[in-house]
């Protein structure tokens, strides 16, 4: 490959991007790595650690609550600076950021401050550097960015999840678009940091493609804790008053508030990356490849959300090692993205691996379910309200758990040891040999003997 000036050009130094590079350089190889913007890209710029960081500042208000159960009590009422929590998440994001320039210089890894694009299949031009260079491979790794409908009347009042990570000030009232990942971590963050929350979502019920037990159990908590969710109707327009925006909605209500947050979804970040001049193509938006993340050019790969598979960081971080794998080590590698964990951090938080009841209906006919909802003996002694979920679709013949989910603060801490068990392939006999930890909330999911039957349902005590 001596006629180019690298081996590997990335495009993005996001999780994806930063995994390849590194591994490739390790194998030395010479690469050369664009971005943009910070290093990082969206899980540690403006995704999935800014926003954890944001869940555990808010949780601290159910917090306060629960320790007045348990005897505490706090001569002033605990109050919270976003100034300062601001303040120290940007550091925090800084040093990350840092990390990862680090490691890919230590790895050996070129990094260029630059939007990078495609002049054809080899060639890469540096965006405002006015320089072009060539890779005998390159990996196509920008990620996603927040979709919004351009032509609703109001739309340049709303922000998005990129913005919500620098407001300067918490609104007293926030309206939030959408019913997903984002849409409810975020009415959870803020409704827990004092603001007024009102949640609008389009569907019949919050979470598509969740578990319908879990979305209806979650949908009760957060209206417990205070959320205002409408569901069935969707923004028409957002007109911005003297008394601040009023969200106009398909169902003729309106609802004021001081600041509108859009989470209706993510598109792949593909804009200005001359995909055409290279001839790689794209589906729905997002570019196609196959199974080792390979495109239809032969010298062009791309791995995470740009993709979009399944949008997760651990996703990107695995499809990236299996390119570097397949294409440096001589080792052919294809990420398996059946059986993939995920995490909604609402609160109480989401832990999910495998099918839901309906998928599970749907491949393999009878499913036997488990399920059970309770108060963790933390809140009863508290006296605080919040009930957890939990819940285990196994196949009726071959006995195997085919969906495990699990609604409660550690949800998503709980579901990494469960993924490891559904991905071995599991029993419900073997999974119940397994003895329980006791006192734990984790426990109830090896002690479930009882098969669930559709009117078991009823009140949680
Ligand atoms: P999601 O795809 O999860 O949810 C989008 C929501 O917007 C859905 O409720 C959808 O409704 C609704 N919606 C879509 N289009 C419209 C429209 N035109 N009008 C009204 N409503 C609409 O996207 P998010 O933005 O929440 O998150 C993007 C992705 O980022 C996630 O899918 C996930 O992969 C990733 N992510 C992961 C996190 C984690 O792992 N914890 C956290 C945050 C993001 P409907 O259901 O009816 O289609």
């Amino acid at each position: 490959m001596a006629q180019y000036d690298y081996d590997l050009f990335v495009i993005g130094a996001g999780s994806g991007g930063v995994r390849a590079a590194r591994l490739a350089a390790m194998s030395g190889a010479r690469v050369a790595v664009a971005e943009e913007d910070r290093v990082g890209g969206t899980c540690v710029i403006r995704g999935c650690v800014p926003k954890k960081f944001m869940v555990y500042a808010s949780e601290y208000a159910g917090h306060f609550k629960t320790a007045q159960g348990y005897g505490w009590s706090f001569p002033e009422a605990p109050r919270f600076d976003w100034p300062t929590f601001l303040a120290e998440k940007d550091k925090e994001i800084a040093r990350l950021s840092g990390i990862y320039v680090t490691n890919l210089q230590n790895a050996g890894a070129e990094l260029v401050h630059a939007k990078a694009r495609l002049i054809d299949a080899h060639t890469v031009e540096l965006v405002g550097k006015e320089k072009t260079v060539t890779a005998g491979k390159i990996l196509i790794a920008t990620g996603g960015r927040p979709w919004v409908p351009a032509d609703l009347p109001g739309i340049e009042h709303v922000i998005t999840s990129d913005e919500a990570f620098h407001i300067p000030q918490l609104p007293q009232r926030m309206t939030i678009a959408g019913g997903g990942y984002i849409a409810v971590e975020f009415a959870c963050i803020f409704k827990g940091l004092g603001v007024d929350v009102t949640l609008v979502h389009r569907g019949p019920n919050i979470l598509r493609g969740f578990d319908d037990h879990v979305r209806a159990h979650l949908a009760e908590e957060l209206e417990r804790k205070g959320i205002n969710v409408l569901l069935g109707c969707q923004h028409e327009r957002v007109e911005k008053t003297a008394a601040g925006l009023v969200s106009h909605l398909s169902n003729g209500a309106t609802v004021e508030s001081d600041m509108v947050l859009f989470a209706l979804g993510r598109a792949p970040y593909v804009e200005g990356l001359g995909l055409e001049a290279a001839g790689v193509a794209v589906e729905d938006g997002a570019i196609v490849v196959d199974d080792f993340s390979k495109t239809n050019v032969e010298s062009i790969w791309a791995v995470g959300d740009v993709t979009n598979r399944i949008n997760l960081t651990p996703v990107a971080i695995r499809e990236g090692a299996a390119f570097a794998q397949t294409e440096f080590y001589d080792n052919p590698t294809s990420f398996d993205h059946e059986m993939v964990a995920s995490a909604v951090f609402s609160q109480p938080a989401i832990g999910s691996v495998g099918m839901t009841e309906a998928e599970a209906r749907h491949a393999h006919g009878q499913v036997d379910v488990y399920l059970s909802r309770f108060r963790a003996m933390k809140h009863t002694f508290s006296g605080g309200e919040e009930r957890a979920l939990i819940k285990l679709v196994v196949d009726a013949k071959s006995q195997k758990l085919l969906g495990c989910h699990v609604v409660a603060p550690d949800g998503p801490e709980i579901i990494q040891m469960a993924a490891i068990a559904l991905k071995m392939g599991v029993t419900k006999a073997q999974w119940d040999s397994t003895c329980a930890v006791h006192p734990t909330l984790a426990e109830e999911l090896v002690t479930m003997r009882e098969k669930y039957m559709p009117q078991d349902l009823g009140p949680v005590a």
